[in-house]
């Protein structure tokens, strides 16, 4: 989220265990206007919580993840959360292989910039990153074009940068959700023309807009009202300001820095732009894993997406059903809002926990050869 923009959430809803939004804001004489909150103000409670609650040492800056591979695999992994003692018997001798479960490699950036390689070796693995890391492509013809911005920061760096200053030729910006509509404000802030494109109709009952209060979401409800009072029409010019296009899609994008719309009825028309952004959607980079991650998912022929196909998890450990010691979290599982981590943090810990204290307890009965 950039600039000027606030979360959808309140602060507290985003808030750690351990340290209250509104202590910190506080006491580091942040002035907070609203319950919503700028999301800078929230990454920087974030920063302060890993400081205050000793967790640095837990943290690998600027290190990038390139494969976690299976080393070992269990006869059984199916029944891995449920081990009694006598299979644990089992466990506890083939357990210099058991530490070593998975095979992770990847690099870390270090100050000048150049990449140190590492290889390490885990037990357990819990997979934490997100679904933004591959933006959604319309994949029409010319949409590699460098005018072309598929996310909020790039866009966001090219008015910085100030690229559109003194351009008349609007910005087509692509999408109907609030990353779509975030745009369309920083646009329209910045005083550059835009013309706003998306399938659905502006009556449509699953558009985000409606499921948003006006009072508490204005900018937005904003956006949506612009959505439906200014759209195009065959007789009228382009609006000065902002545009709509309901119902339509982008056909393609020329070297001239043109595009082609079509309408649902099939109407096409092109229009001259200082820059497109398309805003759809994205997706997991779960390259790392075998399949891409796929197999994890609960339709293993499709790639891992936060709505339509998370990585299927036991509901209570966030184990992985198709792999055991594979933990997930977050908008991979499909708990797309920072207050629904915390429980799957807390499934995934409880759950070593347990396992933890099984072996311990099996070890001080004199069983195995001490390795837990
Ligand atoms: C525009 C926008 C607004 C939002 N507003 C809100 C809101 O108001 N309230 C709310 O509760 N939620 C909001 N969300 C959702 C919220 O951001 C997510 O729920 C949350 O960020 C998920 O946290 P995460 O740690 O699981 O994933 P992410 O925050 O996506 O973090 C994943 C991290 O893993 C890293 N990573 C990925 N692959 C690798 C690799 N191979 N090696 C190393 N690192 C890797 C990524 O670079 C990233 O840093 C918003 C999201 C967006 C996009």
């Amino acid at each position: 989220m950039e600039g000027s923009m606030l979360t959808i959430s309140f602060g507290n809803w985003m808030e750690l265990p351990g340290l209250k939004f509104k202590d910190w804001a506080s006491s580091k004489r942040r002035n907070l206007k609203g319950d919503r909150v700028m999301p800078e103000e929230i990454a920087r409670y974030y920063k302060h919580y890993v400081k205050v609650m000793g967790l640095q040492k837990n943290f690998r800056e600027n290190t990038y993840i390139t494969s976690v591979s299976r080393l070992y695999r269990d006869q059984d992994d199916s029944d891995s959360q449920d081990r009694d003692i006598s299979t644990e018997h089992l466990q506890i001798e083939k357990s210099k292989f058991v530490k070593r479960n998975w095979e992770i490699r990847g690099y870390q950036q270090i100050t000048d910039g150049s990449p140190v390689p590492f290889c390490l070796f885990a037990e357990n693995v819990a997979l934490a990153t997100g679904t933004l890391d591959s933006p959604a492509h319309l994949e029409v013809e010319g949409e590699d074009f460098p005018f072309v911005f598929h996310s909020m920061p790039e866009f966001g760096t090219a008015i910085s940068k100030g690229k559109f200053h003194g351009k008349v030729d609007p910005v087509l910006i692509v999408g109907s959700g609030l990353t779509a509509a975030d745009a369309v404000l920083c646009a329209y802030n910045s005083n550059i023309p835009v013309i706003h494109v998306f399938r659905r109709r502006v009556t449509d009952a699953s558009l985000i807009f409606k499921q948003l209060p006006k009072k508490l979401y204005p900018e937005y409800h904003k956006v949506y009202h612009m959505m439906c009072t200014q759209s195009y029409s065959a007789d009228s010019n382009l609006l000065p300001d902002y545009t709509s296009f309901p119902e339509h899609h982008v056909l393609s994008f020329m070297s001239d820095m043109k595009c082609v719309l079509q309408s649902v009825s099939g109407l096409k028309k092109i229009f001259k732009l200082s820059a497109a952004v398309v805003l759809i959607g994205s997706h997991p980079n779960l390259s790392f894993l075998k399949e891409q991650g796929c197999y994890l998912g609960h339709n293993s022929s499709q790639p891992i997406t936060c709505k339509n196909n998370p990585v299927e998890i036991d509901a209570y450990t966030y184990e992985c059903v198709k792999e055991a010691n594979l933990f997930a979290l977050g908008p991979l599982v499909g708990d797309n809002f920072v207050r629904f981590l915390k429980g799957g943090a807390l499934g995934v810990t409880r759950c070593l926990a347990v396992r933890q204290k099984k072996k311990h307890l099996f070890v001080e009965r004199g069983g195995g050869d001490g390795i837990a």
